[in-house]
């Protein structure tokens, strides 16, 4: 959804809405190799206050996504629970140098900007979850992950490969250092 400036009154704009993964796709890579789906769409709330030179957005986003897990590529679900506070700056401003001079009340908060009329909101919320997926997704911290050899999902069965790599003959090799140590 869009929000435009001249609809935020001076007591500020409160916003809640339910977030779908339709929302989501739009901003989503053709390849997205985070393959993000929603069991449910995400409960999203925020307010928008106007500053001299910009608009305060804060809020939360909550939720669960179904993500892929990175090492075992089974689905889990993925807990969301974001606090979100930025500040987006009209580019006209920018454009002016106004920005520049404005004082930040905390220099680790984002800065974002915008045209100036109108509030790409669908936007701020996609970002703000792009910016908490990290970089590899497990299910579990102690995922096994799946066998190099065969494929099982180590999380539900051992397979022979497991036992043969333990032999005592790759210990030995193990021991001269021609294998890696396992775990
Ligand atoms: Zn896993
Ligand atoms: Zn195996």
């Amino acid at each position: 959804m869009k929000l435009r400036i001249e609809d935020i009154k001076d007591e500020g704009v409160e916003i809640s809405l339910m977030w779908s993964r339709v929302s989501l796709s739009a901003f989503m890579a053709p390849n997205d190799p985070y393959e993000i789906d929603f069991s449910e769409p995400l409960d999203v709330h925020l307010i928008f206050k106007k500053k001299p030179n910009c608009v305060h957005v804060s809020g939360t986003v909550k939720g669960a996504l179904i993500m892929t897990c990175h090492r075992c590529l089974d689905h889990f679900s993925w807990i969301l629970d974001l606090p979100l506070e930025t500040f987006l700056y009209d580019k006209s401003y920018v454009d002016k140098g106004v920005a520049e001079e404005v004082e930040l009340e905390d220099k680790d908060l984002e800065e974002e900007f915008f045209d100036g009329e109108e509030i790409d909101v669908d936007l701020i919320i996609a970002e703000e979850i792009f910016l908490a997926l990290p970089q590899v997704l497990l299910c579990s911290e102690d995922c096994k992950g799946l066998c190099s050899h065969c494929g099982a999902n180590l999380n539900r069965e051992s397979c022979t490969c497991k036992r043969a790599g333990n032999s005592p003959f790759s210990a030995l090799l193990r021991r001269k250092h021609l294998l890696p140590l396992t775990r």
